[in-house]
């Protein structure tokens, strides 16, 4: 080509800092420039007559080479990410633009290209904007999908294995919340090195946004996804070091596995995404690898909690609250009840609050519940409620989560004055297993709440760690057990004496006793015996609306 040969072109294209390739029409390569060999390691004579695709890393599928191609002849020009090989064997990412140049029968190719893995010079810096996060460095969710797409391929036709890792910091929102975006940013770039130290060196580990970060794992032996999975999740058990502050994170993972979970890099990344949401559900410091039926679980579980956003919104009337009277297991006297919440979706029918009150608190959305909660029971409570002496209760259940929300008080503020003004005494139930876990803010919340002569209960007693220490310091006032407990009482002698046993732990506190789930006669009449005071259960009363709870009271009271 003519203009090869005139000295002033040859050294701006020599001095050019991207690499240069010309190729004839067969193509045969005609022309390289001096930064071809920094950047693929090959001396001009060594690719001097060769075709182009001696650089290729043969990581993409054919179809790939026909779109350049038709881009090309349409076009007369292309530009993307492909991956090639250098003489050395390393394959790395390469941004390639392409022309097509001369006319007819004389015509060629000229081909510029850098190493995007290098992120040296302002040109690799400024493709490396486009795929690289400026905050951990690593490879952006752009590279990833393209890391993914060109490992897939090599994989179909090699037969290998291999895995796609999401993981996502749990409650890392209130990392920020907390400390500020400072230190998050510290924390992400430690969790980003945490991750790294799991994966081997063949590996492709990207942070895709926020705190979501992914992996390629190339796979060998039948065991290792499992081994992988569980060394993600435990190198998140010790405190991550930010500045000299210490911080306990941890992290959910879902995985794929390629061919087995999907043919494509987006679906196996779309169902790792799914696996991940399904370790989200089981409680979040796990993994989960893909499964159809856990897959399916969650996808109910999303359009609940969809719904549920909706219905919080816009559709209060199909939220309500059912009472269960709570008796005096000696007098067989109502002395209390407990309000319990009903959902009544046009769709999906009614959802046991076992199943929306975790979902309405993993959305952040436990504060609009408890709205509904007090506005059913404010209106309830408008209707003629009956007059009874002092000490009767109304109890209503509390997630620990929503403990630390200022809002909480003003929320359930006007229904205690309420519940007080009608003569009757307000009560919270704190479920066990989250009542350990509650800082010391929240106590103090608890301690104002108790100090407006509020009752605190723990429900679901037996079913959590407490430490009885730990329990003797709490503001609380009663124990209600766990109807697990309850069910077989009469029947497993062990369970009795458990019972027991709680019933004294119960008196050493100085705790009221309660026990849930009261179903038969030999149930209610073995807790008599152990000294239990009192309880509810279906055997006395199920849960009832307003109007026939009302009723049951004042039935009591004659
Ligand atoms: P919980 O507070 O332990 O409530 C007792 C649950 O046991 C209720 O289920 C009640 O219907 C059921 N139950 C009562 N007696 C018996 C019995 O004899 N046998 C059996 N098998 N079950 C009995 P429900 O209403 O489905 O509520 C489930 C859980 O949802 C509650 O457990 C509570 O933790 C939560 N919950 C309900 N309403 C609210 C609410 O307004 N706010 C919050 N944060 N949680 C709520
Ligand atoms: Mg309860
Ligand atoms: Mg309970």
């Amino acid at each position: 080509m003519q203009f090869e040969q005139q000295a002033d072109f040859r050294v701006l294209v020599d001095q050019y800092p991207r690499a240069i390739m010309i190729a004839n029409k067969e193509p045969r390569i005609t022309y390289v420039n001096r930064m071809f060999h920094s950047v693929t390691g090959f001396q001009p004579d060594e690719v001097m007559g060769e075709s182009p695709s001696v650089l290729s890393a043969g990581l993409h599928a054919p179809d790939f080479y026909q779109i350049m191609w038709r881009s090309l002849i349409d076009n007369g020009r292309w530009e993307g990410m492909v991956w090639n090989r250098k003489k050395s064997g390393e394959i790395y990412p390469q941004w390639l633009s392409i022309y097509s140049m001369g006319s007819e029968g004389q015509r060629g190719y000229v081909g510029m290209f850098m190493d995007m893995g290098k992120r040296d010079g302002a040109d690799a810096r400024l493709a490396s904007l486009a795929y690289y996060d400026p905050l951990t460095e690593l490879p952006n969710r752009l590279l990833f999908q393209e890391f993914l797409k060109a490992r897939v391929s090599q994989r179909a036709r090699e037969g290998a294995r291999l895995a796609v890792l999401f993981i996502d910091l749990d409650f890392f929102k209130s990392v920020n919340d907390l400390h500020g975006h400072e230190f998050g940013d510290g924390v992400l770039q430690q969790a980003a090195l945490c991750i790294q130290s799991v994966v081997g060196k063949d590996d492709v580990l990207a942070r895709l946004s926020g705190d979501e970060f992914a992996v390629i794992v190339e796979l060998s032996g039948q065991d290792e996804l499992n081994e992988v999975c569980q060394r993600m999740v435990q190198a998140f058990r010790a405190p991550i070091v930010v500045g000299d502050r210490e911080y306990f994170l941890s992290a959910s993972v879902g995985a794929t596995v390629y061919p087995t979970h999907g043919k494509s890099g987006a679906e196996l990344l779309q169902k790792a995404d799914r696996a991940l949401y399904a370790a989200k559900l089981a409680g979040r410091a796990c993994f989960r690898i893909y499964s159809e039926i856990e897959d399916e679980q969650g996808r109910r579980a999303q359009q609940l909690s969809e719904a549920l956003t909706t219905s919080l919104k816009t559709s209060t009337d199909e939220f309500h609250v059912v009472y269960q009277p709570q008796y005096d297991l000696c007098s067989g006297k109502v002395v209390g009840m407990e309000a319990l919440l009903r959902w009544n979706h046009p769709e999906f029918g009614p959802v046991s609050p076992a199943e929306f009150v975790p979902l309405a608190e993993r959305r952040g959305q436990i504060h609009e519940m408890t709205q509904q909660l007090v506005r059913a029971i404010l209106s309830d409570l408008r209707s003629d409620p009956p007059d009874l002496s002092g000490k009767f209760r109304l109890a209503i259940n509390i997630s620990a989560r929503q403990m630390t929300d200022a809002r909480l008080h003003l929320v359930i503020g006007p229904l205690f004055a309420r519940i007080r003004e009608i003569g009757w005494v307000p009560e919270i139930e704190i479920t066990e297993t989250h009542i350990m876990q509650l800082s010391g803010q929240c106590l103090d919340s608890l301690r104002a709440f108790r100090d407006q002569g509020v009752l605190i209960a723990i429900d679901d007693f037996g079913t959590g760690y407490s430490s009885l220490a730990y329990l003797q310091e709490l503001p609380v006032q009663v124990l209600k057990i766990d109807r697990q407990f309850i069910s077989s009482l009469a029947t497993k002698n062990r369970d009795s004496r458990i019972v027991s046993a709680i019933i004294g732990i119960g008196e050493a506190l100085e705790l009221e006793l309660v026990a849930e789930g009261i179903e038969t006669q030999s149930q209610y009449q073995e807790l008599q015996k152990l000294g239990c005071e009192r309880g509810q259960g279906f055997l006395m009363a199920t849960p009832q609306p307003w109007q026939a709870v009302r009723a049951t009271i004042v039935d009591s009271y004659q």
